[in-house]
């Protein structure tokens, strides 16, 4: 360090970028998100070794490491497995959505793994692991996992 800097306070400023970026879904994301976005159906892919059924959908099955997969659907009601509550407004969370925030582990009837997702129209105090819950399917689907708005209780 030159003596030119001696003294000098270091100051540390905190700001926000915004990047833009195109990501390729693929062919499996593709047609999971356009069966979301035209059809409102979750559809998912079952290993035809091991029978197992994944949503979201998998190209090839982690535990048999084939490809040899089927396209099925799979219920839009399931059970909540797991959650937790953001009361801070996150960057990560959409401008829509206001804290507290609920994000839920669910598992859709038909498959054997869980979807993470938004839980809505319930108060955090009043959520449970093991309640069950619906698919709710935004009015405006654009293709992507928000065309499910959120995952309500089944009441
Ligand atoms: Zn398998």
């Amino acid at each position: 360090m030159t003596d030119q800097f001696k003294g000098i306070e270091p100051m540390v400023y905190e700001s926000m970028i915004n990047i833009p970026y195109s990501w390729w879904a693929g062919d499996t994301a593709s047609r999971f998100f356009i069966s979301l976005r035209d059809e409102k159906k979750i559809i998912a892919t079952r290993c035809m070794t091991c029978g197992k059924t994944y949503l979201p959908p998998r190209k090839s099955c982690p535990a048999c490491f084939t490809g040899d997969t089927e396209w099925v659907d799979v219920s839009d009601e399931g059970t909540l497995l797991s959650f937790t509550v953001a009361r801070r407004q996150f960057a990560s969370i959409p401008r829509e959505l206001k804290a507290p925030v609920i994000w839920g582990l669910v598992k859709l009837d038909g498959a054997d793994t869980a979807l993470l997702h938004y839980l809505g129209d319930v108060k955090p105090e009043d959520v449970s692991i093991g309640m069950r819950v619906k698919a709710v399917f935004a009015e405006e689907r654009k293709g992507t996992i928000r065309d499910i708005s959120h995952f309500r209780p089944v009441r």
